[in-house]
C-alpha cells in the first residue's frame, strides 16, 4: 500500500508502508543510561535515515512532547529498548486532584515551567564528545554543563533559530549546520556550577537517603530535602525578580527563558537564599519584595510531595508573608494537608 505517512515543511516523503505489523527498526542503536528518550529516538531515526517525526507518525504517536503508555510501548519496540527504560526518559502528564502533574526521569513535576518541553537545549561539547543528549538538559533549571563548565545553548549559533526535536540529528540544526558553540562570553559562577551539579546528581539519585528532619533553607543541602521540582521552584521564587516589586506576568512565568537568563535566576536565587540565613528578621522582611511570592504560594498549595509544600510554607513563614494565612486556609478548605500536617506547619519556623 502506497501512502503518505510523513511530511515536513521541506520535504514530502512517499513511502511504502506494508499493511503488516510494525517491525523493529533495521539499524539498532545502543542506548545510554545518561540520555533523554527523545535524544535516543532522534539517534535511532537518524541511524535509520528517517526523521523523528516520521518515526512518530509510523508508530501512530500523536505527541512526542507528552507520550501515553501505548506510544512508549510502540516506540520502545521499534527502537529495541524496554518500555520501562524509555518510559522513564520521556515526559508524561496526567490529572492529579484536578491539576496537571508531569513525570520525567522517575520524578513528579508540578509545574510545566520546570521542564523544557518544546525548546531543547544542548551542550555542543557533550554532543561532540559523547554523542548523546543528556537527560537532565530537559530540566529547565539546568542551564549549564558542569563537565564543560559552559552554558547550554537553545539556539543555533548559525541561523539563530531555537533548537527543536525535528532537527535532522542530535548535533545538526534544521538549517543543516553542526551545532557548535560560537563563543564563551558567559562566565559561569561557582553557584551555577554547584547548582547544576547538585540538581543533576539529585535527578539521578532518586534513592539517595532523605533526611527526616524538616527542610531548612540552607544551601545547597536543602535541595536534598525537597524534590527536584520543589528545588527548582524554590530557587526560581527566590531569584526570578531582578528588582524589588517587579511583576511577572503569568505568560512570562511559563515561558522558558534562555539558559543565560536562567543562570542569572539561579545565581540570584542562591545568593538571596544565603542572605536569608545570615540576616536579621527585619532584613528578611525587607528582602520580601525581591521574592516571587506567587511561586511560593503555588508550591505551598500544589507541591508534588509534602516536603516541597512544607519547604514553601516554611520560607513564607520565614519571610513573614501575609499570604501564608490565605494559603493555609485554602489548604484546610481543600482537605489538604492530611491529618497531622498542619501541626507540623505550625511548628515549622518556631
Ligand atoms: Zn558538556
Ligand atoms: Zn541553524
Amino acid at each position: 500500500m502506497l501512502r503518505l505517512i510523513g511530511s515536513t515543511a521541506r520535504t514530502r516523503v512517499w513511502v511504502i508502508r506494508m499493511s503488516v505489523d510494525l517491525q523493529p527498526l533495521p539499524v539498532a542503536v545502543e542506548p545510554s543510561d545518561e540520555e533523554s528518550g527523545l535524544g535516543f529516538l532522534l539517534r535511532c531515526s537518524h541511524a535509520n535515515g528517517i526523521a523523528l517525526q516520521f518515526l512518530a507518525n509510523h508508530a501512530g504517536v500523536r505527541s512526542l512532547r507528552w507520550m501515553v503508555p501505548r506510544d512508549i510501548d510502540t516506540l520502545a519496540y521499534l527502537a529495541g529498548v524496554s518500555p520501562n527504560w524509555l518510559g522513564q526518559r520521556v515526559k508524561t502528564r496526567r490529572q492529579v486532584n484536578g491539576r496537571r502533574q508531569y513525570s520525567y526521569l522517575g520524578w513528579e513535576w508540578g509545574s510545566i515551567a520546570s521542564l523544557r518541553v518544546k525548546q531543547p537545549q544542548v551542550c555542543p561539547e557533550c554532543l561532540a564528545e559523547y554523542a548523546i543528549c543528556r537527560a537532565e538538559w530537559d530540566v529547565a533549571m539546568i542551564s549549564a554543563c558542569p563537565v564543560h563548565r559552559a552554558l547550554l545553548i537553545d539556539r543555533c549559533p548559525h541561523c539563530g533559530m531555537r533548537l527543536t526535536w525535528s532537527r535532522p540529528a542530535i548535533d545538526v540544526c534544521c538549517c543543516g549546520r553542526y551545532l557548535r558553540r560560537s563563543g564563551r562570553e558567559h562566565h559561569l559562577s561557582r553557584d551555577e556550577m554547584s547548582w547544576c551539579q547538585t540538581l543533576s546528581a539529585r535527578l539521578k539519585g532518586k534513592h539517595l537517603a532523605r533526611a527526616v528532619e524538616p527542610p531548612t533553607i540552607q544551601l545547597p543541602e536543602w535541595i536534598f530535602h525537597v524534590s527536584p521540582d520543589g528545588a527548582s521552584r524554590l530557587v526560581h521564587a527566590l531569584g526570578a525578580l531582578s528588582k524589588p516589586g517587579q511583576c511577572l506576568s503569568s505568560a512570562k512565568v511559563v515561558e522558558i527563558p534562555s539558559p543565560s537568563e536562567l543562570a542569572e535566576v539561579v545565581e540570584r536565587g542562591l545568593a538571596r537564599g544565603r542572605m536569608l540565613q545570615e540576616q536579621s528578621i527585619e532584613f528578611r522582611r525587607s528582602i520580601r519584595v525581591l521574592i516571587y511570592e506567587p511561586g511560593l504560594q503555588r508550591l505551598a498549595r500544589q507541591g508534588v510531595v509534602f516536603e516541597d509544600q512544607q519547604a514553601a510554607v516554611q520560607l513564607m513563614k520565614f519571610l513573614d508573608c501575609e499570604s501564608l494565612d490565605l494559603v493555609e486556609r485554602e489548604r484546610r478548605r481543600g482537605g489538604r494537608p492530611t491529618k497531622g500536617q498542619l501541626e507540623l506547619f505550625q511548628d515549622a519556623g518556631a
